[in-house]
């Protein structure tokens, strides 16, 4: 698989650590069947600017975005988004500018929230932001604010949500193909990777890349947002055409594309117990700093899953994707439950 022909910028440090998770494995060997053992792939420790799944596409967005001679980044996320974070971050690593619109998507008016964690450090890196209302159509907001980056003589590169396009999900492409050949390297068979899913492309790179390398390890994609049926076609959809990009469009089929939307609880961003718990769980065995948003969801689902029996007896790498640093946008919702 050739992916050097796509010239992905190189900032994120890589490769990414393989490591087990000796306390958390001990922690859910509860069912009769004795759990699974887990590993983690820290996908949290990029480097840019805090870090996260963002980071390695980006690599290959700002590749394209510098082909272009873009001057200014155009991007959208939640108000905690750790894409937007990543995105500007990058834009300050190439000397362009960071056009960001915030969706006000939880309708949280708590101050951490709107003013801390992930926004704070946007203000910081000198993004230029708006706020809009939960429900606008952001694709159209991405397209006006473009319009005026042009009109007023820039060049823009608009970066979809979640950097979750055929050259984002390169990115994760890339991971799959570093985390087989760690793992070969060690001598760990994998059974199964877990990872968070949310606008896909990290879900669609490691599909394709598994694929397309005849890997042969099943992914398993806990949401975040979406219904399951939703969720699984945007994944395969995307799956496909980065396979297409690499020229083996016929080597993802329908059934690799697996998500389990059981666990994303009153909505995208919306906090609840069983999320507390796995941010708590995963913190007081192995050190593992999960976000309220993506990775205490999907750690959510695989604790119960491990409980459950579902993983008895098999090797599970759990990604960690980051955003931790939105932990901070989260205070008054985990105040009072670290007891
Ligand atoms: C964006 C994000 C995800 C989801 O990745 P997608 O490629 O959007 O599906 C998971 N975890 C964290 C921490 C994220 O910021």
């Amino acid at each position: 698989m050739h992916l050097s022909r796509f010239n992905p910028l190189r900032f994120a440090h890589l490769p990414t650590p393989l490591e087990p998770l000796p306390r958390l494995t001990q922690a859910l060997a509860t069912s009769p069947g004795g759990g699974p053992e887990l590993w983690i792939k820290r996908d949290d420790c990029t480097g840019l600017a805090g870090g996260g799944n963002k980071t390695r596409k980006l690599e290959y967005l700002l590749g394209d975005a510098l082909a272009n001679d873009a001057t200014t980044l155009v991007t959208q996320g939640a108000v905690q988004s750790n894409h937007v974070r990543q995105t500007v971050a990058a834009a300050c690593r190439f000397g362009l500018e960071c056009e960001v619109i915030l969706e006000e998507r939880t309708g949280s008016n708590a101050v951490d929230y709107t003013q801390s964690g992930n926004v704070l450090l946007d203000e910081l890196m000198g993004a230029k932001i708006r706020r809009v209302p939960g429900g606008t159509d952001m694709n159209a907001e991405l397209a006006k604010v473009a319009a005026e980056v042009a009109e007023r003589g820039g060049t823009p590169y608009v970066i979809p949500g979640g950097g979750s396009n055929i050259i984002g999900a390169l990115g994760y492409v890339e991971c799959a193909l570093e985390l087989v050949n760690q793992a070969n390297e060690m001598g760990l068979e994998i059974d199964r990777i877990v990872t968070a899913t949310g606008s896909a492309g990290t879900h669609a790179g490691l599909v394709a890349g598994i694929a397309v390398m005849g890997a042969d390890i099943p992914i398993l994609g806990i949401g975040v947002r979406a219904p399951k049926e939703t969720q699984e076609a945007n994944v395969y959809k995307l799956a496909v055409e980065t396979a297409d990009l690499l020229g083996h469009k016929e080597r993802v089929t329908r059934d690799m594309v697996v998500a389990d939307c059981d666990y994303v609880g009153a909505g995208y961003g919306l906090v609840d117990q069983e999320v507390i718990e796995a941010l708590k769980l995963a913190a007081r065995t192995d050190a593992i700093l999960l976000d309220p948003v993506y990775t205490g969801k999907a750690m959510k689902g695989l604790i119960a899953l491990s409980r459950a029996g579902k993983f008895d007896g098999e090797t599970v790498v759990f990604l960690h994707t980051g955003g931790a640093q939105g932990l901070f946008g989260y205070q008054s919702v985990l105040d009072g439950n670290l007891e």
